[in-house]
């Protein structure tokens, strides 16, 4: 991809430039934790998006993206705001450095990548975290901290793209670090490296290319039912609650929300119980509580959806260590860790057996966990 990239900006800018990339990420476990001030467990994977780029001593940023065949060109000022959604994303990223106090000029820049859009893998923060990482290495002398380039990731989806999303996908896409997840508590924001290298396993996401879209958007449900529960408890978020303390208001709340907060207090427990699994290099418990989140999102949550659970139940079949719904649920991909030799057999068999129920295959992407934002040397 690099030589591409270069060899694309050459032909239409006919300069040397300098070559970033940032990842896209998975999340091995902790779902549906962050509003509940919680832990998720993320890790960057080898899906980029890749730029080249170089200061060009004008106040326009001219972009060529290949995967779109597209052109624009934008200038630094608010008012300037493109129209197409995916450059949108890079004049967010500056606009952002800059209302921090950062340094941005005009610059040239063609970009790629091979993160699925739109999967549940995050190719919008491996977009915002590559550019990010760039301006402050180009402009800033890296002066800038992490943190902060994740925050003006999240910002850019806030004030540019009209996605209200939280932290995780731009810090993962911006501390991620090969054979390494990431405990981030969402809730002091945190965040801890542990080894993550499964030696004869894979990890494997199945898409399921299915998205229903809920009347009553069930999100926000979600989340009331889990601040209801916390009320009652007197605690601000269910963070601080036990199974004992919820045993207790059992009587003084409904079922379907004392199921919902069952389900969070398990999943807190269980990123814990998977960090302390990875630090004895035991991935078949990793593997039993990844099945545990799922079982907890279906029954308990209610956020997974026939085709989930029927990929689900394919991977127990198939002797697969760990699998479970990635995401908020209601579509999107399983991930799942699976033994090599056992690998072929399932992704044949749930092809095969999910094609012949929805008439279509899933979409198979395997990842390595690997490094996050980062400058490509020659
Ligand atoms: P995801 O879950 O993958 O982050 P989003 O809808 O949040 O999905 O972001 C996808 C958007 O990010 C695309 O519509 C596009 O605007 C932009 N994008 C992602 N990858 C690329 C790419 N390789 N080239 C151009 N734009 C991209
Ligand atoms: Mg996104």
């Amino acid at each position: 991809m690099k030589e591409q990239i270069k060899a694309q900006f050459k032909q239409r800018f006919g300069t040397d430039c300098v070559v970033y990339a940032s990842a896209g990420r998975i999340n091995l476990i902790g779902e549906h934790t962050d509003y509940n001030g919680g832990f998720v467990f993320p890790g960057a994977i080898d899906k980029y998006i890749m730029a080249a780029i170089n200061i060009n001593g004008t106040d326009k940023v001219r972009v060529y993206s290949m995967d779109m065949d597209a052109y624009c060109e934008f200038g630094l000022n608010e008012e300037d705001a493109p129209q197409e959604q995916w450059a949108r994303y890079i004049f967010g990223v500056c606009r952002e450095t800059i209302k921090r106090g950062g340094i941005v000029k005009g610059f040239d820049t063609v970009f790629a990548g091979n993160v699925p859009l739109g999967a549940g893998l995050s190719s919008s923060a491996a977009l915002e975290s590559c550019f990010a990482f760039a301006l402050n290495d180009m402009f800033n002398d890296n002066k800038i901290d992490k943190f902060e380039l994740a925050k003006i990731g999240q910002s850019t989806e806030h004030n540019y793209c009209g996605v209200n999303c939280g932290i995780m996908d731009q810090f993962a896409s911006v501390f991620g670090k090969k054979d390494c997840l990431m405990r981030l508590d969402c809730r002091s924001l945190e965040h801890e490296y542990f080894p993550f290298h499964p030696e004869g396993y894979k990890l494997v996401l199945l898409n399921s290319k299915v998205k229903h879209e809920l009347v009553d958007s069930p999100y926000n449900k979600r989340r009331e039912s889990c601040e209801r529960v916390a009320a009652t408890l007197g605690v601000e978020t269910l963070r601080d609650a036990s199974y004992t303390m919820l045993a207790d208001v059992r009587d003084k709340i409904s079922d379907e929300d004392y199921r919902r907060a069952r389900y969070v207090i398990g999943e807190k427990q269980r990123v814990l119980d998977v960090c302390d699994a990875l630090e004895r290099g035991d991935y078949e418990t990793v593997g039993r509580c990844m099945f545990e989140t799922h079982d907890g999102l279906s029954r308990d949550y209610e956020v997974s959806c026939e085709e989930l659970d029927y990929l689900n139940d394919v991977a127990r079949e198939c002797g697969v260590t760990g699998s479970r719904i990635m995401g908020g649920g209601f579509g999107g991909c399983t991930i799942n860790l699976v033994k090599e030799d056992r690998y072929d057999n399932f992704i044949a068999t749930a092809k095969e057996k999910f094609n012949a129920k929805y008439g279509h295959e899933p979409e198979v992407i395997n990842v390595i966990i690997s490094d996050g934002a980062h400058k490509v040397e020659d």
